[in-house]
């Protein structure tokens, strides 16, 4: 069974639409996303407009901010201040990778974790490894959407990570737990990574080598997610082995098609829910 990203990805946005209004009724505002695009990065701007064209179709408020590639550190940290302290901005998402000079911890750190949309500062990182509500990252999250949409049985299953990034293996492992699989994460220090692979009810692969995953790592009738974008001759490939996941797999997510599409929607959800989260706070707060 091929399991389509984009057919989950219409189901968050459909369901994102009825909160947006709900929003826009009871606070006289949309939930806003402010995006801080720095320098020009061809693929970064690509990302970039993705994401508020997804937004704006929501109803989303968005704003590009588009500071020089010769910004210091200071003048980001400055205006990450400036998007801490609005009241109209409930997300904050600062597009990497920042021009070398700049240090992107520091910016990083300084985005307010109630508005850490892309769910990478390590105040949501500790809610999520202590198993406490707070913005998950986006990709890993989207990936747990798509696994219980489509019904794949998470609880007391196999679960191989191939990948130990913050932003997705790390992340996808904690999340994978939460559902109560059982979770070996692996990386490029493992030994036999294909024995271990293949001991997966259900394989993710978050590298960033084409193709890497193949026959060998894949159990027969194994649910196998492709996280990876590579791009090989002009051409988008994930870390599974087109061919083989198809033979072996009883599930698996394509590239493209697959995860791709589930990040932007999940980025779309996590806005909404730092909106509302603010707004319930306010309230507390003014009572
Ligand atoms: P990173 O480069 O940060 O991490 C890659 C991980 O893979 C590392 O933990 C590394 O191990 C491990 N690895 C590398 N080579 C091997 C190997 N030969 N055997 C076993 N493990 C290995 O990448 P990301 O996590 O950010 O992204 C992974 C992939 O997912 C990329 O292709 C990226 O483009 C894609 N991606 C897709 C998204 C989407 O929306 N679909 C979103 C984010 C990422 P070690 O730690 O030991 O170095």
């Amino acid at each position: 069974m091929l399991l389509e990203g984009n057919r989950i990805r219409d189901q968050i946005k459909a369901e994102c639409l009825p909160r947006v209004t709900k929003f826009v009724d009871i606070h006289g505002r949309p939930p806003g996303l402010a995006v801080v695009l720095v320098g020009q990065n061809p693929a970064s701007e690509v990302y970039v407009r993705n994401k508020t064209k997804t937004a704006g179709e929501l109803g989303i408020y968005n704003e590009t901010i588009t500071p020089p590639a010769t910004s210091t550190t200071d003048e980001l940290l400055a205006l990450v201040h400036e998007l801490n302290a609005r009241e109209d901005i409930d997300g904050i998402l600062i597009q990497l990778p920042l021009p070398g000079h700049v240090d992107s911890q520091r910016i990083l750190l300084a985005v307010d974790p109630a508005k850490d949309v892309d769910g990478f500062h390590p105040y949501n990182a500790g809610l999520l490894a202590t198993g406490r509500e707070g913005l998950k990252p986006c990709t890993p999250a989207g990936i747990i959407e798509m696994l219980r949409r489509y019904m794949i049985p998470m609880s007391g299953a196999n679960a191989v990570v191939i990948g130990r990034s913050d932003i997705v293996g790390k992340p996808m492992a904690l999340l994978l737990l939460s559902e109560n699989a059982t979770v070996t994460i692996t990386h490029s220090r493992t030994k036999d990574l294909p024995g271990i692979c293949r001991t997966a009810d259900i394989l993710v692969a978050a590298i960033g080598r084409p193709a890497m995953v193949t026959a060998d790592y894949i159990k027969p009738g194994a649910v196998v997610i492709d996280v990876g974008i590579n791009r090989v001759d002009g051409k988008l490939v994930g870390d599974v082995h087109a061919g083989d996941v198809a033979k072996l797999a009883s599930a698996w997510s394509p590239v493209p098609g697959g995860v791709g599409p589930l990040t932007i929607a999940m980025l779309m959800q996590n806005t909404i829910q730092a909106a509302e989260a603010a707004a319930a706070a306010r309230a507390a707060s003014s009572c």
